[in-house]
């Protein structure tokens, strides 16, 4: 695990993004931060690790400037950087386990909702999964009992809204850490630390990798305690990622206010687009004014997000034509990198998915949002 450096309070983060991205090291020079790949550190003579690393899995420079740059962003604390954002969630998930109850939210990313379902009651974990977009529920779910409360928003698939400020009061209340999934916004959009949440999670996979040729996950918070333990946890499970990996990732901090902003921008258009279309059931874009979280995203996000799902009035056949017909967005699971994709999600989410037939699910990238409503305009006249 790595502390953040404090930055200057009037640092933007356009400007963090930036220096998150420059080497600690410049002993050569290099503007550009040099990879790391050596698997083992030399020692003292006396024994120590003066230089502070000894062994990949524990530790490697790459991975603590992701660390620390990714912290940053979020205003928090310390990161811990994963292989993936599934082992992130599930690290989270064992801690919690060995703290008390889990209360988490019963619509998000459907990997982890099985490791909720299926994987941590086989770790010991007793989880309650709930509506985390009415507050009313998480009330009455939330007792001293409750080490956690997990929530994701921006939610997957349906871009559910789940209220940061109020959920983090509750969770207080009871001596819970709030932990939210800020994949779908980055902390470009919405800083869940500045609303109360205790630590936040990535997959890093999506908009922070940014161009769909790199696997991560991240936790951050300014629990210091319960990061400890995931770093502890990181070294002996061995969910680790690669130098390269993360030499990749803070190659992507750069860019992701402007990617992010654009994609939002670009996803804006493209909602307000559909949800004038005869072709259209529903649209489900928390910037659309028809929706039920609309209010409360406006209060804790700077922009809507680059993901929309949207369901067709002729079913599963009429979204199945649409997503075949299009020749911009490519088929394909995933989200956030600069290309649109077009995915219909019940069928990557398999059995039991309450995900619609009809729906399709959009991550806009970085074509002309002009083009890209035009390609969908062609693709949903043909499906009707
Ligand atoms: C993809 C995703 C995950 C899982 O991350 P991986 O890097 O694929 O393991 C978790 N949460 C959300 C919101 C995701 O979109």
């Amino acid at each position: 695990m790595c502390d953040v450096k404090q930055g200057k309070p009037e640092s933007s983060i356009e400007t963090l993004a930036v220096h998150a991205a420059r080497p600690t090291e410049r002993g050569d020079g290099d503007v550009t931060p040099a990879i790391h790949v050596s698997t083992t550190y030399e020692r003292d003579a006396d024994g120590a690790y003066s230089r502070g690393f000894n062994y990949v899995r524990d530790g490697n420079p790459n991975r603590g400037a992701l660390e620390r740059g990714v912290a940053a962003l979020e205003g928090a604390a310390a990161g811990v950087a994963f292989s993936s954002g599934s082992a992130a969630t599930l690290a989270l998930f064992q801690i919690a386990a060995s703290r008390g109850r889990i209360v988490a939210t019963d619509s998000c990313y459907h990997g982890t909702l099985r490791q909720l379902r299926d994987l941590v009651p086989t770790l010991g974990g007793e989880v309650r999964l709930v509506d985390t977009t009415s507050v009313a529920e998480v009330e009455a779910a939330v007792d001293a009992d409750v080490a956690l409360l997990f929530i994701e928003t921006p939610s997957n698939p349906l871009l559910g809204i789940s209220d940061l400020a109020a959920l983090a009061r509750i969770a207080d209340r009871q001596g819970a850490v709030l932990a939210v999934d800020n994949t779908f916004a980055t902390p470009i959009l919405q800083q869940p630390i500045q609303h109360g949440a205790r630590l936040v999670v990535h997959s890093s996979t999506k908009y922070i990798g940014g161009h769909s040729d790199v696997m991560g996950g991240l936790l951050v918070g300014i629990d210091t305690d319960w990061l400890d333990s995931a770093a502890r946890l990181r070294s002996a499970a061995g969910a680790a990622p690669s130098p390269f990996d993360c030499w990749l990732l803070q190659r992507s901090l750069p860019t992701l206010p402007l990617r992010v902003r654009r994609q939002s921008d670009g996803a804006l258009e493209i909602a307000e687009f559909l949800n004038g279309h005869v072709s259209v059931e529903r649209v489900h874009y928390p910037g659309l004014r028809s929706h039920p979280g609309h209010e409360v995203a406006g209060r804790q996000m700077v922009g809507f997000g680059g993901m929309i799902s949207f369901q067709l009035r002729g079913g599963r056949e009429a979204a199945m034509q649409a997503a075949a017909r299009v020749e911009l967005f490519t088929r394909a699971t995933s989200l956030g990198g600069v290309e649109s994709l077009i995915e219909h999600r019940a069928s990557i989410e398999g059995p039991g998915t309450r995900t619609p037939e009809n729906l399709l699910r959009l991550s806009v990238g970085l074509e002309s949002p002009v083009e890209l409503i035009a390609d969908l305009d062609l693709a949903l006249r043909q499906a009707r």
